[in-house]
Formats: structure tokens, sequence, C-alpha cells
């Protein structure tokens, strides 16, 4: 497969990012990849052997030593395989939240999962969501889309998430801990999170996750030419 038809989802944590891009990854017909899902997965094993995440020794030598992979599952989502055991939702948790991101900056970690991310890619057409996918890992692509809302909004959207499996997390403590994951994750030295240059950006605050496809899709049917200038309109 070629990367340049694959698409790439960037943006801050709680944007909406994995919602959009499974709607998106069903209307076109494409896989649906979560890489955050990979990284959350590293950050659960850490937890699980007692490590320091901030010890990118220790890090790295899990990185190289675990089993992470992810299928596709029925509904167009994803599972997430840890050495061979499904952790799609022990990754979700709070604990998971706060160790992703110290674990995510560490260079030879991110070799092994950009390297890791682009294998799928290669294997078919997809739309993948992350932190750095139209800046590095589907630099190549055609399509790149950035998605933002403000803190408080990413914050609300978690909280029901986490209401959704049955838990109360006061809406201050989700917005301090969706700010430290982003100054983490946008200051970090290898590979930022930032837009790629030619990325259509999308601030989806108001917007529903219908009204975001629906942007998406109509940015996709313009010509390269004029999908290139858009950003800038
Ligand atoms: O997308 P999600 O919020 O599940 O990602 C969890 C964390 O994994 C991010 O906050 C970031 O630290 C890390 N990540 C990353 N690069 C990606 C995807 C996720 O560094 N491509």
């Amino acid at each position: 497969m070629s990367l340049e038809h694959s698409i790439a989802i960037d943006g801050p944590a709680g944007a909406g990012k994995s919602t959009v891009a499974r709607m998106l990854a069903h209307a076109l017909g494409y896989r649906y990849v979560s890489t955050g899902d990979l990284y959350r997965a590293l950050a659960l094993e850490v937890i699980r052997r007692g490590l320091d995440p901030y010890d990118e020794a220790a890090v790295v030598d899990v990185a190289k030593s675990v089993c992470i992979r992810v299928e596709r599952s029925e509904c167009g989502g994803q599972r997430t395989i840890l050495n061979n055991e499904d952790v799609t939702e022990e990754i979700r948790s709070a604990e998971v939240d706060s160790v992703v991101s110290p674990v995510s900056v560490y260079s030879q970690v991110r070799k092994h999962m950009v390297e890791a991310q682009r294998a799928i890619a290669y294997d078919a057409d997809v739309v993948m969501d992350g932190r750095d996918i139209g800046t590095v890992v589907l630099a190549e692509s055609a399509h790149k889309f950035y998605l933002t809302a403000s803190a408080e909004e990413r914050a609300r959207r978690r909280q029901l998430d986490y209401a959704r499996q049955g838990r109360h997390v006061d809406l201050a403590d989700l917005v301090e801990e969706i700010e430290k994951r982003d100054t983490i994750d946008s200051t970090r030295q290898i590979s930022p999170l930032r837009p790629a240059p030619d990325a259509v950006v999308i601030d989806c605050t108001t917007l529903s996750p219908d009204e975001v496809v629906d942007t998406m899709l109509a940015a996709l049917r313009r010509p390269a030419s004029c999908f290139t200038l858009s950003q800038n309109s």
C-alpha cells in the first residue's frame, strides 16, 4: 500500500481524534489505527513491572522485550494485545493516563513504535491517529488533519468517557491532567506534538463528531492543490 493514501490525524488528548478517526475509517472503508494505544500498552507494562517511568534505560528495555500489537475489532475499533493478553480496557485507566506521556518521550521507544506503525500502514490503507502521525509516521501522506479543542471541553469529554466506565473523576483534576500531558507531548525533543505544515487544522470545541467528519470528507474531496491551500483560508 502507498502511505500517500492513508490519513493522518493528530491533536492533543481529548480532542475527539479517536471518535472521528473511527467514523472516517468506516466511511472510507479504511482500517482505523489508534497509535496512542501502543504507547498505553507500554505504560501498562512499566506499571506492572513496578518501574520508574522516568528511568529511560528501564523503559527502553521494556519496549524492546514486550510484544505489543493492535488488531481490528468487529465494530471497526481496535483491540490492544500485550504479550498475548487483551488489555484494551485496562489501558484506559487514570494510572496509565499519568504514565503514558513520560514513557513516550524516549527516542528509542519512539523509533520502535514508529516502525511498527508504518508496517501497519504499508499493509492497509489506514486512518491513523496520534501525536506525530502527520509529521513523522505518515509524513508522506497527502491527507493530514490536526484536531484541537479547548482544555475544558477536552476534559469534559474525558469525564463523560469515565462516567461511561462508571467512574466519577473531578473536572478540575482532568483539566490539570490533560494540560500536563499536553505540555509533555508538545515540548518533548523527539517528534513533539504539532500540526504538520500541510495539515488541515480543525477546532472541534463546538463541533459534533458528524460535523468534524463532514469537514474532513469535504477536504478530502478537494483536489490536492486546493487541499494544501485550505489551511491558510
Ligand atoms: O491518543 P492517546 O491520548 O491515547 O495517547 C496517549 C499518549 O501516548 C499521548 O498523550 C502521548 O504521550 C503518547 N502518544 C505519542 N505519540 C503518538 C500517540 C500517542 O507520543 N503517536
